[in-house]
């Protein structure tokens, strides 16, 4: 459903993208971790292309995205991403928070996505807070409102870029319940965590990433239990 072949990009001289293959399967959860700077969330902006790359390509379901422009904006659709700090549009509701993709982008209906996000609000646990704005909800609910939201714009893959990072620990789990259950009902998702039990519950496959290259991947089972690179054992050393 996703696949990366080649894909390098740099940053001026830093080589932040070192020749990515990668595969995502349909329905597949990919828990990417890795050192600070190693490239994760460049990887994970280049496949929304919130960032360029320099050359390789990133195919989306067979479908190359393009660079600019409406096609974009509808494939960018085709690819949900929540990121550490919850970027909810601050002066809009909840409601309007997850209605406005739909209906801006999709040309959904008002009614429809109304309804729609009342339904997606209510499976992440938020639907009694959907009048209210982003400032008057805790982090973990702002946290399901951004998932929320990007469900709405129903998505082929989720890619997630830390999404606990920034939470206080006791909101943590309802968040990553949350995804525990989507990847549970065949969600395919591309997740950057340093949360092991995550990783442990929900992911087919562990990839380790350090200085732009993926260095291992392995089940989560395999790479914890046995990681085969000295870099991996050094970083699980640090994190476990
Ligand atoms: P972290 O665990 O700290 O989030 P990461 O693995 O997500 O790290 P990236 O954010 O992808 O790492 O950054 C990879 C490297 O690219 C880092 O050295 C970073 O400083 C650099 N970098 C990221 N974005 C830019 C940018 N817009 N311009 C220049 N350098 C950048
Ligand atoms: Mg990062």
């Amino acid at each position: 459903l996703v696949q990366l072949k080649d894909v390098n990009k740099h940053f001026g001289d830093l080589h932040v993208l070192r020749n990515i293959n990668l595969e995502v399967r349909k329905g597949e959860v990919v828990v990417v971790i890795g050192p600070s700077g190693s490239g994760k969330s460049t990887l994970c902006r280049a496949i929304n292309r919130l960032e360029t790359i320099d050359d390789g390509e990133i195919l989306i379901d067979g479908t190359r995205l393009p660079s600019e422009g409406k096609q974009l904006a509808r494939l960018r659709a085709d690819v949900g991403m929540v990121f550490q700090s919850f970027n909810l549009f601050a002066h809009k509701s909840i409601l309007e928070n997850v209605t406005l993709g739909p209906v801006k982008v999709k040309g959904t209906k008002p009614a429809a996505a109304k309804e729609l996000a009342m339904s997606l609000l209510k499976r992440v646990g938020v639907d009694n807070q959907a009048g209210k704005l982003p400032a008057q909800l805790s982090g973990g609910q702002q946290q399901r409102v951004a998932i929320a939201r990007a469900l709405a714009m129903k998505p082929k893959v989720m890619l997630f870029d830390e999404p606990t990072s920034a939470l206080d620990p006791e909101m943590i789990n309802e968040v990553l319940d949350t995804m525990v259950g989507l990847a549970k009902e065949g969600m395919t998702m591309i997740v950057v965590t340093h949360e092991m039990g995550f990783a442990r519950k929900a992911a087919d496959r562990v990839i380790f990433m350090a200085d732009g290259q993926i260095v291992e991947q392995a089940t989560p089972e395999e790479f914890f239990t046995n990681p085969k690179s000295e870099r991996a054992r050094d970083f699980l050393g640090k994190i476990l």
